[in-house]
Parts: C-alpha cells; sequence; structure tokens
C-alpha cells in the first residue's frame, strides 16, 4: 500500500457505520488485537479494559446518539463485539488511565497551522506528521463523510474509529492533534472522550461551536487541537482533566508537539519523549525563514526534517527500542482549509508521496 484508502459514507449514522464495519473488517480486528496487547503492556488487565469499555457504551449513547449508532453500525458491520470497538473509540481514556508509571510510549506527533499572513497563497493551513505504533498504520483510511445532520468532512481515523482525529469540513473548519499527558489524567476516566469531541469538532458549522466542543465540559485525559478556519483563523487549545489554555499563531504560524507551551500545566510526555522539546520548535524554524512564501512544497519539505533522527519531526523507528515500543510517522498531513482538501502519505513523507484527497469528488 502506498496510499490511505479513501472510503465514503453516506446514509444514516447507522448504515454509514455498517459501511465502514464491512469493508474494514479485517483492519478493525487487527486494532483490537493492537491495542489489547498494548493495554496489557501498560499494566492494564483485560478484563477492566472490556468492562470499562462497555461502561461507556450508555455513555456515549447520552452524549451523542449518532456517535453512538454509527459506531453500533460498525460493530454489525464487523462482526466485532460492540465493546471492542468501543475500545478503540475510547482508547485514549483507557491507555492514559494506565499510565501511572509514566514510562509508556503514547503518540507523538508534531502540528503546526499558518495563517493567511504566512502562506504563498494566501491560505490556511493545518498539518502534522501522526507518529505512532507502526502497525497502526495499515489500518488507516480517510473517511468521506456525507451527512444529513452535521457537516460533510474528510478525516483520517483507523479502522473501527468513528471520529477522525484530522480533517476539514465543508465550512472549512480544520483538525489536527497532538497526544500529551499530565499527572491528573485518567483519574475520572467516565467523561467526553477525545474521539467523541474530533467528531463534534468536524460536524461544526460555526468555529465558536468548534471551540465549545473543545472547552465546554471537563476531559478524561490530556490532548491539544489545533483547529483552523479557512477564512483565516487558527487557534491552538491545551487541554488536561483539570484545565484548558490556548496559544494563539505569533506571526502567522503556531507549532505544536507532546509538552505542554502554557504555564500552569504539570507536563509529562516529554520524559517519555524527550525529542519533543525541539520538534515544535524546530518546525517553526523552518517556516520562519520563508514567512509570506510558504506553499505546499515548503510544508512538505519540513514535515520531511531529519534533524535527531529516527527521532525527528519526520519520524522513524528507533532500531534501539523493543519492537513494541516502536513508532515512527504512520501518515503526514496537509490540510488546505480552503479548499476543504487532505493531502496525506502511507508512512514517513520522506519515503512516500502525498495523496490528495478533496471532499465531494
Ligand atoms: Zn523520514
Amino acid at each position: 500500500m502506498t496510499s490511505l484508502p479513501h472510503l465514503v459514507l453516506t446514509g444514516s449514522p447507522y448504515e454509514r457505520g455498517l459501511t465502514h464495519g464491512e469493508r474494514f473488517a479485517e483492519e478493525i480486528r487487527m486494532n483490537v488485537e493492537t491495542y489489547l496487547t498494548r493495554f496489557a503492556q501498560h499494566g492494564a488487565k483485560e478484563e477492566v479494559v472490556r468492562r470499562q469499555a462497555t461502561e461507556y457504551v450508555p455513555l456515549v449513547e447520552e452524549w451523542n446518539p449518532d456517535y453512538a449508532s454509527e459506531l453500533r453500525g460498525i460493530a454489525d458491520g464487523s462482526g466485532v463485539p460492540i465493546e471492542e470497538v468501543m475500545l478503540l473509540n475510547v482508547r485514549y481514556e483507557i491507555l492514559y488511565a494506565s499510565y501511572s508509571d509514566q514510562t509508556a510510549g503514547t503518540d507523538g506527533c508534531t502540528s503546526f497551522g499558518l495563517l493567511p499572513t504566512a502562506t504563498a497563497d494566501g491560505k490556511t493551513y493545518v498539518g502534522q506528521n501522526w507518529d505512532w505504533a507502526v502497525p497502526i498504520a495499515d489500518t488507516l483510511l480517510v473517511t468521506e463523510t456525507h451527512q444529513r445532520d452535521g457537516s460533510d468532512h474528510i478525516a483520517i481515523t483507523e479502522a473501527g474509529i468513528v471520529g477522525g482525529k484530522m480533517g476539514v469540513n465543508e465550512h472549512g473548519i480544520g483538525l489536527v492533534i497532538n497526544g500529551l499527558v499530565s499527572p491528573d489524567d485518567g483519574e475520572h476516566p467516565f467523561r467526553k472522550p477525545f474521539h467523541l469531541r474530533c467528531r463534534e469538532i468536524l460536524d461544526a458549522t460555526r468555529f465558536d461551536s468548534t471551540l465549545e466542543s473543545i472547552i465546554a465540559t471537563p476531559h478524561a485525559c490530556s490532548a491539544n487541537y489545533v483547529v483552523g478556519h479557512g477564512d483565516g483563523e487558527v487557534i491552538d487549545i491545551e487541554t488536561s482533566p483539570n484545565r484548558t489554555d490556548h496559544v494563539y499563531p505569533r506571526d502567522g504560524i503556531v507549532t505544536h508537539a507532546n509538552h505542554f507551551m502554557t504555564s500552569g500545566f504539570e507536563s509529562r510526555m516529554e520524559r517519555q519523549l524527550p525529542d519533543s522539546l525541539y520538534r515544535a520548535n524546530r518546525l517553526r524554524r523552518l517556516f520562519e525563514h520563508q514567512r509570506g512564501a510558504i506553499d505546499t512544497e515548503i510544508m512538505k519539505s519540513a514535515l520531511c526534517d531529519h534533524f535527531g533522527r529516527p527521532a525527528s519531526i519526520c519520524r522513524h523507528e528507533d532500531p534501539d527500542a523493543p519492537v513494541e515500543e516502536r513508532s515512527r510517522t504512520d501518515t503526514s498531513v496537509i490540510l488546505d482549509l480552503d479548499d476543504r482538501t487532505l493531502h496525506a502519505t502511507y508512512g514517513p513523507p520522506c519515503d512516500e508521496d502525498y495523496r490528495t484527497y478533496r471532499l465531494g469528488e
């Protein structure tokens, strides 16, 4: 495979889920196996994980009935039990809850947002390298979702997960994300899950309701959300279970990695990923040299940066790390929010070309 598969989802939420489940049944099973193994490596007992996932089913139905219905469709379409599909959808909440030893690896990513003043074509962009476990790359897909109640959007997700983490909708609202860790993660797991928030961001019609999806209710685990609008706005929002804060672009550029940039948080993930401390600053500098002239080729080139390889912006497997802890850039993503277009690679961007996915094509 040299590009991510493109799946068009139409009809009711349940029908969309059925299509997703039928087409990606094998990948969904692979994901369940991968995450159950990972939870076990981090000390979470399988029976506890399964019970936790089951407890989320009525909660997700209450928080967002359409999300729950689409999830049920995925379970029925794939033949995978609903608590296993739920387990994928709440994997952040479960995985982060098992992080008490603070030694486990997790998603490491480098993200950015660019305002029209920084870009060559005067458009607004967000993007990122999404760094995660190597086997997950084979279960990624681009979903193009057309819905009656909610915005049409195009996004990248893991097979079995309803809410795409990187995407753009018909109103020009775009999202990319970073993993963060704070000591309070997982203390209150039964709060609105990360992936459900991602879906609500891409369902939004207005930018203020996008922000509301992130900040209005308390979180179970930390995360960073870079949200943008094609009319020329980008805001980076850092969240933990106890607080949220935000970073605005400076001189039209904002970048983020896997540590909190604002004060007031106890940031933990850089203990596992010390490279986080240089990745965001470095990406910013690579852009600053070209401010006002940044085009997609410059974005791609910056995302291919190998300083500190393998722990670089373009991340590669560390041959000295245990196999189960290795990560790499599973996909590199650039979102053109004006044109509602997603450019993405399968694997590290230095090895693979970007394929273009446009909403509505
Ligand atoms: Zn590379």
